[in-house]
């Protein structure tokens, strides 16, 4: 029976963390097979849908057995090449006690030596006065006293240096770990990515730390034998990326200090081990500006991963989600178990989030966000289980930034009249577009003069724009004979300075240039969102939900949206506002009333 609970204490959590993940299975099916034959994964998807979980939950699968500790040793060749051991975990501890043990016996004797030295120094000058060598005596008073200072001043630091170079540099410690590394390297530097070698500032008179205990381990010897996960990964500068791919394919690195203007950049230790498990991870767009030879490595090497975004309203992906609820508690600690009714007010958010009819949200860092913030209210109430009133409070408070942006944006429009809603313009169309999950108009103005060819955009989405009209050049030319090369576009953006995804205003755009170059009137009682292709053809887009009802909070009597997605919109929307599916631009300019009679 679905949801057949009364509160959520009834729902049993998975004990792994692998059996936690909702709504994944491609990618959890990969993850295990890249585990059995140790391939690397990439992950392509929008935050918060479970990369980093899944990361964490291969390590969670790894073998424990075979986990290593590393030690740095002095070269006895080359003070310069500190030599790296791995030994088996716990092992390393017990070399480094050894070591120390053994080298405080053998300062022991050498301190008995000084000790005896020091004695005759002390007695020498006595000697000599009972024997009557006066001067003798005094030049070895004076003698005495200035051996027994320097052997004072220098044992010391001399013995701790001894101590030093003969005690090995434990690095890596995996004496406690019960499962094999999960290394987040998120944001690392090349230094914490791949070690370092620590700068001394005594680096003269034989004083110096030796250059064995300076040596510092990176990410990616810490994820031997285990996962290294890198999320955002294009953002990694490409030399960067490129070392990644080296240290992957040698499975060992070596360690130098990477600071030039310190005395560390002259050490370089022997190759440490460094056999890791890469799963990296990034939004769709971002993975393009990826090195593009780390990713065919992992392309050759293992799998890529798209992650979904949302499931189907199902009753078993509804019980997933309430099961995701009992998980959340779980990991907080703090809140207390939902109700029934608490839990199906969670999956209404997440079919809201997931911004399509008969869709889920997977993105669920996110929904995760609210059930936390439902959490905390109730037992700010002091209640035993979080109600359904809770719940509908934390939807109201939690309104993300994005939203109170948002919220801002119109504001400010309204007040100055930036959108136009009624009446006819050439060369101005309205697109929308969401952020966080609200749709904000952005109105879009064209101009064009004779010029030759060249496309001047304004603010963020000018590669959008460029696009746009590239792709319409050969439907312009075709349709209104006009060739696009002999005219300059300025294309505007009018008071837009959010993102947006995609490239979902550019039938917006195309209609706006088509407008100013035929010089025919657009209707502004219309929304209009979708992308096309050079064929003339409209293609369905993201966020459908949020689009329209910005379009329909901001007044507007119609909006033009892609055939293909009229499936996502639920009944309800169109008695609010005339929804036009299209899919030919023909189509949306006849529409907004832009098609030309005749060729101009
Ligand atoms: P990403 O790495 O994709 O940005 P995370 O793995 O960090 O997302 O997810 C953040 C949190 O959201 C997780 O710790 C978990 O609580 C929840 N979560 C995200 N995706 C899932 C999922 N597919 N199944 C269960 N919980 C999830």
């Amino acid at each position: 029976m679905p949801m057949d609970f009364k509160t959520t204490e009834e729902i049993k959590v998975p004990k792994k963390l692998i059996d936690q993940i909702i709504g994944q299975d491609k990618a959890v099916k990969l993850a295990k097979m890249a585990i059995q034959n140790r391939r690397h994964l990439l992950l392509i998807g929008p935050p918060g849908t479970g990369k980093s979980m899944l990361a964490k939950a291969m390590a969670e699968l790894l073998p424990k057995e075979g986990l290593e500790d590393f030690l740095a040793f002095p070269n006895p060749k080359d003070e310069f090449q500190p030599i790296i051991k791995t030994v088996p975990a716990g092992e390393g501890k017990k070399i480094v006690e050894r070591s120390k043990i053994a080298a405080l016996n053998a300062l022991k004797g050498k301190n008995q030596l000084t000790a005896i030295i020091a004695l005759i120094a002390l007695l020498m000058p006595f000697y000599f006065y009972y024997t009557g060598e006066k001067i003798l005596a005094a030049a070895s008073m004076i003698m005495s006293s200035i051996l027994l200072v320097g052997l004072s001043l220098g044992f010391n630091v001399m013995n701790k240096r001894k101590l030093l170079e003969s005690i090995p540099k434990l690095l890596i410690d995996n004496s406690d770990k019960k499962h094999a590394p999960f290394v987040d390297a998120t944001g690392a530097n090349p230094s914490q990515l791949f070690g370092n070698v620590l700068h001394d500032p005594f680096q003269s008179g034989g004083l110096e730390t030796p250059a064995h205990h300076r040596v510092v381990p990176g990410l990616i010897h810490k994820a031997h034998k285990g996962v290294l996960f890198i999320d955002e990964i294009a953002t990694l500068p490409w030399d960067v990326q490129y070392e990644l791919l080296v240290a992957m394919q040698e499975k060992k690195y070596p360690i130098f200090g990477r600071d030039e203007r310190s005395g560390g950049s002259i050490v370089r230790t022997t190759p440490a081990p460094c056999d890791f498990i890469l799963v990296a991870a990034g939004t769709e767009e971002a993975i393009k500006n990826m090195h593009p030879a780390l990713r065919s490595r992992i392309k050759g090497n293992g799998f890529e991963v798209y992650m979904n975004e949302d499931m189907p309203d199902t009753p078993e992906n509804r019980e997933k989600l309430a099961r995701f609820v009992a998980q959340e508690i779980m990991r907080d600690g703090k809140i207390p178990h939902f109700t029934r009714d608490a839990v199906e007010e969670i999956i209404n958010i997440a079919k809201k989030l997931a911004g399509r009819e008969g869709y889920l949200t997977l993105r669920l860092r996110e929904l995760g966000g609210y059930v936390r913030l439902a959490g905390d209210i109730a037992k700010s109430k002091g209640k035993k289980y979080v109600t359904k009133e809770d719940v509908i409070e934390a939807e109201r408070i939690g309104q993300s930034i994005e939203e109170q942006i948002v919220e801002r944006i119109k504001e400010l429009r309204r007040r100055y009249d930036i959108v136009i809603k009624e009446g006819y313009e050439i060369g101005r169309a309205n697109g929308i577009g969401v952020i966080g999950n609200k749709g904000v108009i952005i109105p879009i103005d064209v101009n064009v003069a004779y010029g030759n060819g060249k496309i001047i955009t304004s603010g963020i989405l000018g590669k959008i724009a460029e696009q746009a009209i590239k792709t319409i050049e050969g439907y312009v030319k075709s349709v209104f004979g006009k060739d696009i090369k002999e005219y300059d576009i300025y294309v505007q953006f009018v008071q837009t300075y959010e993102e947006i995804e995609g490239d979902s205003a550019s039938l917006a755009i195309a209609l706006a240039t088509i407008s100013a170059l035929t010089k025919t009137p657009l209707d502004q009682s219309f929304v209009i969102t979708g992308s096309i292709d050079v064929k003339g053809r409209v293609l369905p887009v993201g966020g459908i939900i949020p689009k329209i009802e910005g379009a329909i909070e901001e007044g507007f009597k119609n909006i033009i949206i892609p055939k293909q997605n009229l499936k996502d919109v639920p009944k309800e929307y169109f008695n609010n506002i005339n929804i036009y599916g299209v899919s030919t631009i023909d189509e949306a300019l006849n529409l907004v009333g832009a098609k030309p009679d005749k060729k101009l």
